[in-house]
């Protein structure tokens, strides 16, 4: 909301949202970070509440309210001994974007199987240090990325002509978007532009869904998820990968009777081996590698009159390794290595990857 007269030592501009259970409201509203905090009491969130909806005689019922403040840290390390931090103790930054609680239940993901493996002796205690490497470049990104979001705001401000300006000034710069002149013409196409940029806090799909791990947990191939043409925004775009540290891309498969995410496919409380019908004989290497290394792994074979089949031929196109090739899927559902097609020694090659994963 931008409400002219109610500048209260603010920005002039607030937000007003409707949450659970969908009969209340959240409102937030900026002060002046050069001044002391302001004194909030009910007469106070009153009042801003009266101003920013310009409804002078509105009763709320105010179920409470709190100080907060913008940050833009990340931290670069997310371990220290024993100690392992997650979530907004190590990415603090505004709500642009929505992306802390996904950030911060991607952290726990990422963290706990490793140290369920490490704790069960499945793997070397050197599989912890990928927790740092791979979700600090994350807690940058999203930090960097919700600040820019927050940042931009102001450019519809300036589209509107509205910096510097307060009361009726302020009313009169609004209303020239609807004037049939010069000035109204280039005030729509101006914030038809600022708009724009508020593309990169609702649609960032790139940065919401694309996060690529390099660790000593991923057993590269050089490869990294190739975007098609006119997709190269890293932001806005994800690209399914199969590439090693891409997330297991999504698909339905099934049978006749039930259709399932590929992503189900890959629980969280094992490893899973992905191959088509010509890499059956995968099946015989993984249960060989669960029993030689002691870690839960399973093959999943998709394709006609198997596990499961490729029901509108989405995992062809997806998987980027031929029918007999391998992709190995970390608990997380971060693919940690893959083979192309079929060796000599399926055995071998599995039990190489998994003993490098996880520093055995
Ligand atoms: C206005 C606003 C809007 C948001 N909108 C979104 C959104 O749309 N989408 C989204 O994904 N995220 C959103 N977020 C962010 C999201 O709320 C946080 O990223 C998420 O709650 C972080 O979870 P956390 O468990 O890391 O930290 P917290 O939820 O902060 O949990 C930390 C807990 O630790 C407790 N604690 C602190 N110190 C101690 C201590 N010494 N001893 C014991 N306990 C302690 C605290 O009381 C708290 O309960 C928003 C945040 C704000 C402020």
């Amino acid at each position: 909301m931008i409400q002219p007269g109610s500048n209260v030592g603010g920005i002039g501009t607030g937000l007003v949202r409707m949450v659970r259970p969908w009969d209340e409201w959240l409102i937030v509203w900026g002060y002046d970070i050069n001044q002391p905090p302001p004194d909030l009491d009910d007469e106070m969130a009153t009042g801003i509440i009266r101003d920013l909806l310009g409804v002078p005689d509105l009763e709320p019922e105010i179920t409470g309210y709190s100080l907060w403040g913008v940050n833009e840290m990340y931290a670069t390390d997310l371990q220290k001994g024993r100690v392992f931090c997650v979530g907004d103790a190590i990415h603090r930054h505004p709500p642009s974007n929505g992306l802390g609680s996904n950030t911060s239940v991607q952290d726990s993901y990422n963290l706990a199987w490793k140290i369920a493996a490490v704790l069960r002796g499945q793997a070397a205690p050197s599989l912890l240090d990928s927790y740092t490497a791979e979700r600090a470049p994350v807690a940058e990104q999203i930090v960097t990325r919700a600040n820019k979001s927050a940042r931009e705001f102001s450019d519809m401000f300036t589209a509107l002509g509205v910096v510097g300006l307060e009361g009726d000034e302020m009313a009169a710069a609004i209303a020239e978007r609807k004037a049939d002149s010069p000035a109204g013409e280039a005030k729509r196409a101006a914030l038809v532009k600022a708009m724009n940029t508020k593309n990169y806090e609702f649609n960032a799909h790139g940065v919401e869904l694309g996060q690529f791990y390099r660790s000593a947990a991923i057993v590269s191939d050089g490869t990294e998820p190739q975007p098609p043409a006119g997709r190269e925004d890293r932001d806005l775009y994800y690209v399914p990968s199969t590439s090693p540290g891409a997330h297991l891309p999504h698909a339905w498969v099934g049978d006749n009777v039930s259709r399932k995410a590929m992503l189900d496919l890959a629980p969280y409380d094992r490893w899973t081996l992905v191959t088509g019908v010509a890499g059956s004989p995968w099946t015989q290497a993984a249960d060989a590698v669960a029993r030689e290394l002691g870690v839960p792994l399973e093959a999943v074979v998709i394709g006609p009159g198997r596990d499961v089949t490729d029901l509108y031929y989405d995992w062809a196109k997806l998987r980027e390794v031929s029918e007999s090739g391998a992709l190995l899927v970390r608990p997380d559902k971060h693919i940690a290595w893959r083979s192309n097609q079929l060796p000599d020694d399926p055995t071998r090659e599995l039990s190489t990857a998994m003993r490098t994963v996880l520093g055995r």
